[in-house]
């Protein structure tokens, strides 16, 4: 079968190979399933390794087959899978566990292990192929009229966990009722942490730097938040506008808006920081004014990596109830689709040279 592959090392080494179809054999116990895949998104992660900036390969192998956002279709189980059927609809988680105890009970999102085993990114090949096999722990069964959003279901675990663990964190306060909330970047976590946040009935910014009319301000608006331009109003203009957000969940891939952020969170407030940021930036803080404010405000700033099931789970709950809520909008997300494995250059070239491309994703095969 064919895969999209890199060299990790070795800058813009993006190509096709071709390799044997896995056996559901390969899990032990009778447990394998055999996924079929139709589409597979990528992101700045997929850009970024190819880029060389990380990524590595499987052990015993030099190539590693990227992608790690998939959505399939089950064509055969083993005689012991018994939540999964020929036919469903799935997706798959993307991190295996290592050795931690967050690993032994299921949070292999939250291992402390250095080294971790990602599908598609580190030490194990992706899903950008044409099947995989996998144990029913890691697949997630995706309800049929969701099937258009498939592709959606890695990126939205992400920004789930991302937005659970801050209300999870606030439980610390005995009493949090968060009214105004700052999303730092409209690509796809960006909006889709939007989605979220508005579900939980916050007052919700969005921010990022293009003018409207914009297809992410469009999203945004239909989501009932607004878009912010922050070359129109900079940030801390805003902020005297709304009033400190309570919430700040940083998602543009920039290191320095942490700091900003840091600058305008409001008391007790929480900021969330989602950005793989691999390169090499430096900024200039005014630290003892970053430090004192969060000092005297008791203010948390954590980061979030990853997802597990159970915010997979939640992830297509809550696009569900978005498809209620807004129907259709949300496929607005899915902007360039490239139809095949074979046309993997130009769903590099989508990645790396169309700036407002929010979802790049590849039809490995059709959906029926
Ligand atoms: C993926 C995550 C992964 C992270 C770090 C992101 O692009 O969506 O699942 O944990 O990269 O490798
Ligand atoms: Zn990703």
């Amino acid at each position: 079968m064919k895969a999209v592959a890199v060299l990790p090392g070795k800058p813009n080494s993006v190509h096709l190979t071709e390799m044997p179809r896995p056996s559901i054999e390969s899990i032990p116990g009778g447990r394998g399933v055999l996924v079929r895949l139709l589409h597979v998104g990528v992101d700045a992660t997929d850009k970024e390794i190819n880029e060389a900036q990380y990524g590595t390969a499987p052990p015993g192998s030099d190539f590693l087959v990227i992608g790690h956002e998939s959505f399939g279709i089950v064509e055969q189980i083993g005689p012991n899978v018994k939540d999964l059927k020929v036919g469903d609809y799935v997706t798959a988680t993307v991190r295996r566990p290592g050795k931690s105890i967050y690993d032994l009970i299921g949070t292999n999102d939250m291992t402390s292990d250095n080294t971790y085993y990602e599908r598609g990114i580190c030490l194990l090949h992706g899903f950008l192929t044409e099947y995989y096999v996998e144990d029913p722990e890691y697949i997630v069964r995706v309800p049929k009229g969701l099937k258009h959003l498939g592709v959606l279901m890695e990126p939205i675990s992400v920004a789930e966990k991302a937005v659970a663990q801050a209300f999870e964190i606030q439980r610390r306060l005995r009493v949090w009722r968060p009214k105004v909330a700052y999303v730092m970047g409209a690509g796809q976590i960006g909006l889709l942490a939007t989605m979220l946040l508005r579900q939980r009935g916050m007052e919700v910014y969005t921010l990022a730097r293009s003018t409207p009319p914009t297809l992410n301000a469009e999203i945004v608006a239909g989501m009932g938040a607004t878009y912010v331009s922050t070359t129109q109003t900079p940030l801390k203009e805003l902020a005297a506008k709304t009033g400190m957000p309570d919430l700040i969940i940083e998602a543009t891939g920039h290191s320095g808006v942490v700091f900003e952020s840091m600058e305008v969170l409001g008391k007790n407030g929480v900021l969330c920081l989602t950005s793989i940021t691999g390169g090499q930036r430096h900024v200039q803080v005014p630290s003892d004014k970053v430090n004192l404010d969060f000092v005297l405000g008791n203010k948390v700033v954590f980061g979030t990596v990853n997802a597990n099931r159970e915010y997979f789970e939640m992830g297509v709950k809550s696009l569900a109830t978005a498809e209620l809520e807004y129907p259709g909008l949300i496929s607005k997300i899915l902007t360039h689709k490239v139809v095949g494995l074979d046309n993997y250059a130009e769903m590099m070239r989508l990645l790396v040279e169309v700036k407002n491309a929010l979802k790049v994703y590849v039809e490995v095969s059709p959906i029926t």
